[in-house]
């Protein structure tokens, strides 16, 4: 009797960790136009102006462009289609610059009860507004409707801040009375009445974890609700993540803390994660590139997902020059570890430097297979 008991017991728990593993293990490309073998030699901005010099992509070895929604016309469509380079979509989410112009009510509200100021050229928005939310799931699903494309990469993913630099801007937002509300029945806690101020210090004092919790379901509920958007109209476009990649520790915790990324909710709903892995301007080492998609990849393997790596790595002259060996080198570096692609910012560098050009060119034709 006992021992039949701990069979059932071991057979139970083996019943548990298959089904678990059924759930996560989602091979993402499976279903997609993106076979697991190709490795995405991706190139991220406009590539009319490379194209001017370059007209066929595929001489230089790319395979995957990265475009704004805008720059994509119906010519260069069709010439991408053409030569069978797949066109993956930047979908600026919560960048709030050009909505807050005539919608204040939606600026994110810091700690003291005021609009956040702009985080250096950044502009960020109350994630909970309705009305911003809505205008972006009508843009995504006007282009879904019109476009059919391999992918779309949600961009600006975190609460108001900067991070592209190497002294991060990190407010705390938001406490708006809608923000502050919602916290409220999420947490089922009791926020004293009292100015904005004294609301979002009380919080702060008292309820930091649920805080933090709180804000970042939020974001990872805006990506879950745009995935299912992606999905309902293109069932087998990937849905990429541009996102900041801080390793969790760093700048106390303002990951997760201020950027509000739950990082293993949100590789569960990503087909692709793009770090944006820009070394010079966060003020790091080429080889940290490195560093980094060894350890995502590591990350991604533990937590069961299978999701792609695609980096986006520094072509930028910015704050220094970037010379084409040291570009060459982040590039390569982009596709250590488990990486299946790799970008860059931007074609305009590209374009500026013509021994850039030929670095790339020279590493996309050499690279065929993931080994
Ligand atoms: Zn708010």
């Amino acid at each position: 009797m006992k021992i039949s008991y701990i069979i059932y017991l071991l057979l139970s728990v083996l019943v548990l960790i298959s089904c678990r593993n059924q759930n996560m293990d989602h091979s993402h490309l499976d279903h997609s136009r993106v076979s697991e073998s190709e490795i995405i030699k991706g190139i991220y901005g406009n590539p009319e102006s490379l194209m001017k010099m370059h007209p066929r992509l595929s001489d230089l070895g790319i395979n995957a462009v990265f475009a704004r929604k805008s720059a994509l016309t119906t010519d260069l469509y069709d010439q991408l289609r053409h030569d069978s380079i797949k066109i993956f979509i930047e979908f600026p989410l919560l960048n709030g610059k050009e909505y807050l112009k005539d919608h204040p009510e939606a600026w994110p509200i810091n700690e003291k009860g005021e609009k956040a100021p702009p985080a250096d050229w950044f502009m960020g928005i109350c994630v909970t507004d309705s009305g911003f939310i809505q205008s972006k799931r009508d843009e995504l699903e006007d282009f879904l409707g019109k476009n059919e494309v391999d992918g779309v990469w949600l961009d600006y993913l975190h609460w108001h801040a900067q991070f592209e630099t190497p002294e991060p801007i990190l407010p705390e937002t938001c406490f708006c009375n809608r923000c502050i509300n919602l916290f409220k029945s999420y947490s089922e806690l009791e926020i004293p009445k009292g100015s904005t101020a004294r609301q979002a210090s009380f919080i702060l004092k008292n309820h930091d974890k649920e805080w933090r919790k709180w804000r970042a379901s939020i974001i990872t509920n805006v990506v879950r609700e745009f995935r299912d958007i992606l999905k309902k109209y293109q069932e087998n476009s990937l849905l990429g993540l541009y996102y900041c990649p801080w390793y969790p520790h760093e700048y106390d915790s303002a990951l997760y803390r201020t950027l509000g990324l739950d990082m293993q909710s949100l590789d569960s709903l990503a087909d692709v994660l793009t770090p944006m892995v820009y070394h010079q301007k966060m003020g790091r080492s080429p080889f940290w590139v490195k560093e980094y998609i060894d350890w995502i990849s590591d990350k991604t393997e533990e937590w069961g997902t299978g999701t792609e790596i695609w980096p986006i790595v520094q072509a930028h002259n910015d704050p220094g020059i970037i010379t084409p060996e040291e570009f060459r080198s982040v590039m390569e570096y982009g596709l250590s570890g488990n990486s299946s692609g790799v970008m860059m910012f931007s074609v305009y560098s590209l374009t500026d430097d013509s021994l850039k050009v030929v670095e790339m060119k020279d590493l996309y034709r050499q690279t065929k297979i993931k080994n």
